[in-house]
């Protein structure tokens, strides 16, 4: 049977850099839960690590609407390795306006997760999959907002550490992510999509984490 993967070491490290410089926030929850008791999550479908994300996301938020690909939000850009063809970045984008109607929201929580099993299958690095994520923010709010301007989109990251010693948290810990951080991140050490990302230079918007 096939068993959750193990977060390594170097992905580690990257996490602990990205918390130092602030791109991998601690989440506030009064904050995210002002916007109402039911958000539209998209995600990964993960079957080892989704139960834990979804126990936690249940102390903010009353009803969750789950919208799940492999890769969830990392499969939202459309330059994203995860998403050939677009196939998956339009399935998520042409169900978040059904999902609203349904279920009365108009706040989308766009999540990624590591260790992530596609992720790793396609190469993408952590930091990589960041990038994505904050794009993926960005595009929904692109396609989604001008039909619906009162969207909301939170980014979250999950963080499964495990249960190595030296590692501290232990266990699973969600951050939320900083736009503006991220951008600063990468103006000082350099853009990990650069070298396949169209429009880079203003692909990076100006938003807050939560806008
Ligand atoms: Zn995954």
């Amino acid at each position: 049977m096939s068993k959750a993967i193990l977060l390594p070491d170097e992905c580690y490290e990257t996490v602990r850099q990205l918390k130092c410089f602030g791109v991998l926030a601690e989440v506030e929850p009064q904050k995210i839960r002002q916007h109402g008791d039911i958000v539209v999550d998209i995600g990964c479908g993960d079957c080892h690590q989704r139960p834990e994300w979804k126990q936690y996301l249940a102390t903010m938020f009353k009803y969750l609407h789950s919208l799940t690909l492999n890769g969830g939000g990392v499969a939202i850009p459309v330059f994203s390795k995860a998403n050939p063809g677009d196939i998956k970045g339009r399935a998520f984008l042409m169900d978040i306006p059904g999902s609203f109607l349904l279920k009365g929201t108009h706040v989308v929580l766009v999540t990624g997760h590591a260790p992530c099993g596609l992720v790793r299958h396609l190469n993408i690095s952590l930091l990589e999959k960041v990038g994505y994520l904050v794009a993926a923010k960005h595009r929904i709010k692109q396609e989604i907002r001008p039909e619906h301007p009162e969207t909301k989109v939170i980014s979250l990251f999950h963080v499964n550490y495990g249960h190595k010693p030296e590692r501290k948290p232990q266990g699973m810990k969600t951050y939320i992510i900083d736009d503006r951080k991220w951008t600063q991140w990468c103006t000082e050490k350099g853009d990990p999509l650069v070298s396949y990302k169209p429009e880079c230079s203003n692909g990076h918007v100006q938003d807050v984490a939560l806008a």
